[in-house]
């Protein structure tokens, strides 16, 4: 199981420095999905949003909540397309798309970046107008950024997970100590 948690996070390249691990680097790295400035981001041309759901919009695998719901009306509001990406199986992210109003992709197959182009595609965005909004370094960030996607990190809601997202945590840990040292300087 920990080798199978090690092969899913991909990062096997500790030791080659610290420029390997720029590819899992967000631009922005905040507390939580709903303290982005969605309005401000709206006036400097952004057009379309990926969120990934588990622990990201709500805790994993829990149905959205009157947070999530009000969230992605002003969205609509507000003038943006969404979409839901999440590599959990279709029942789960569907019963989440039908709270939310929001198009969705399953088994999305992050890190790899075909789901987050199919994804804009359906948006009718580009990489340049569109952000993309995750909880995981080794799967949200690092498919976001080969997509060439703006990319928020943002902490997990639910402390308590999976033992393989346990172990990727502490390998996010690592990064992020780097990430957040490059950031100060
Ligand atoms: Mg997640």
């Amino acid at each position: 199981m920990v080798r199978k948690a090690l092969e899913d996070s991909a990062f096997l390249t500790v030791g080659e420095g610290e420029s390997m691990l720029e590819c899992f680097y967000p631009d922005v790295y905040l507390d939580s999905a709903y303290e982005i400035d969605y309005e401000d981001l709206y006036e400097k041309g952004y057009r379309g949003i990926i969120f990934d759901v588990d622990n990201t919009l709500v805790p994993h695998g829990a149905p959205a909540d009157g947070r999530s719901i009000a969230l992605f009306e002003r969205l609509r509001k507000i003038g943006y397309r969404s979409m839901l990406l999440s590599n959990n199986k279709e029942p789960r992210v569907k019963t989440f798309h039908e709270q939310v109003k929001s198009p969705y992709i399953f088994k999305a197959n992050k890190p790899f970046p075909a789901s987050y182009c199919r994804a804009m595609e359906q948006m009718e965005t580009t990489p340049d107008n569109t952000i993309f909004v995750g909880d995981q370094l080794f799967t949200d960030v690092w498919g976001a950024k080969r997509a060439g996607i703006k990319t928020y990190l943002v902490k997990p809601i639910h402390p308590k997970e999976e033992i393989q997202i346990v172990l990727k945590r502490v390998l996010e840990r690592i990064v992020l100590h780097f990430y957040l040292k490059k950031e100060r300087h």
